[in-house]
């Protein structure tokens, strides 16, 4: 199908392919920031959860538990129950509680992963204050949040008396989920893309085929129009001379279309130009090319076809159109027409023009012989001087 495009509708459908690429990557592009956009919102919301809830947790702890309770507890009992009392937001997945003993000692619980409220299975001594990075950052500040790894988003809160440390709430936020809601956006919009893609090339295509059909259509008789049918019939004579393919064409006039027109008005005229269309085009084959060739003339370039075919399918034609009947409901109108048609082949020598002219002679012979009758085309139908001048043509 692609291969019948002229070039400029290949150029222009090539444009328009191009342009939608460029729009394809605008789109991801700013799909991209979109998404960057919403990942950051959904950031933002866990950070500032666990921003609001260590501090919240800092504030109720310093209000709630004095330093000298703190420091009865052994066991640590109360520091866990207030955390895990403070630590119930639903973004929090996993607390971790430090509780500064002294020197360089310090009790680590860490909660259990998902479950609520937080149980802390795990109590480790951390003998060596500041080995790990998360704590080492805890001595910059009261309050922190920092990306933990790829998947935890962490805030903490360093309790203090004064100025001593007493110990440290991290808690700590499950981004996969906001991970899974940022893969799932990005799927549906690169889906969405390429559908987008997919229907505008299909646009492009249908845009750039209508485009090149009405640049060679005949908007009345919906046929070939005059220009077309020139430079197909002159690639057609090349490819015929080239492949030694018989090459026949056939021309055909209403007649007396000038009474119709006179009679019913132009717009019957109209009315049967369009069906002559239609009845020249349902009777042809596929590989013949049919176009308007002036008024209500027609031209068929008949490819692989010899004479003596070509002249048997004028007169069916012929004969089709004489037995049609044209109706115009809108002038009470009901009548015939007929057409004289003639043809020639192309003869090794001839131009496109020659055979245009061959034919054209022949359809004068129809018409001057009395109308609605086929003729071919052969040199004794000239006039003297042209057929002195065909027969140049031909030698050369
Ligand atoms: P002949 O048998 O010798 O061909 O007689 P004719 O009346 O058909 O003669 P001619 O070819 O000179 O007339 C063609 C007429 O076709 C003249 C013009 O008004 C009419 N015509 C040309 N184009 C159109 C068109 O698009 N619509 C209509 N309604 N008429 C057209
Ligand atoms: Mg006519
Ligand atoms: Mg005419």
């Amino acid at each position: 199908m692609f291969s019948r495009l002229t070039l400029r509708t290949k150029l222009t459908t090539l444009v328009l392919v191009v342009v939608t690429i460029g729009c394809y990557s605008v789109g991801k592009f700013m799909a991209d920031g979109i998404l960057e956009v919403i990942q950051r919102l959904f950031g933002l919301r866990a950070e500032t959860a666990a921003v609001a809830l260590v501090s919240r947790a800092d504030v109720d702890w310093l209000k709630l538990s004095s330093v000298r309770e703190m420091q009865e507890d052994a066991s640590s009992q109360r520091f866990v129950e207030r955390t895990t009392a403070m630590v119930h937001d639903k973004y929090i997945d996993r607390v971790e509680v430090v509780r500064y003993l002294d020197g360089n000692r310090a009790q680590h619980l860490v909660s259990e992963g998902g479950v609520r409220p937080f149980a802390y299975p795990t109590i480790g001594e951390i003998t060596e204050m500041g080995s790990q990075d998360i704590y080492k950052m805890t001595t910059n500040g009261h309050i922190g949040v920092q990306i933990y790894d790829a998947e935890y988003m962490a805030g903490w809160a360093i309790i203090y008396d004064g100025t001593d440390p007493l110990g440290m709430v991290l808690v700590l936020i499950d981004t996969s989920e906001t991970q899974e809601i940022f893969d799932r956006t990005q799927l549906i919009i690169m889906i969405a893309m390429g559908i987008i893609i997919v229907l505008s090339g299909l646009v492009a295509y249908r845009f750039a085929s209508s485009f090149e059909k009405t640049a060679v259509t005949d908007g009345l008789m919906q046929l070939y129009n005059h220009r077309y049918f020139k430079q197909r019939l002159e690639q057609e004579v090349a490819r015929a001379a080239r492949h030694k393919h018989p090459l026949t064409l056939v021309m055909l006039d209403i007649d007396h279309f000038k009474k119709i027109n006179d009679t019913w008005g132009h717009a019957t005229g109209d009315i049967v130009l369009r069906l002559l269309g239609r009845w020249v085009k349902d009777q042809s084959r596929k590989t013949d090319v049919v176009a308007r060739y002036g008024g209500e003339e027609v031209a068929l370039i008949l490819t692989d076809t010899a004479l003596a075919g070509g002249q048997l399918f004028a007169e069916r034609l012929r004969e089709f159109v004489a037995n049609e009947t044209v109706r115009d409901p809108d002038e009470n109108a009901e009548f015939k027409i007929t057409i004289s048609v003639g043809c020639a082949q192309w003869e090794r020598g001839m131009s496109f023009l020659d055979l245009i002219r061959a034919a054209d002679t022949a359809l004068y012979h129809s018409k001057s012989g009395g109308r609605n009758r086929v003729s071919v085309y052969h040199e004794d139908l000239l006039p003297r001087p042209e057929k002195q001048e065909l027969a140049k043509g031909k030698r050369g």
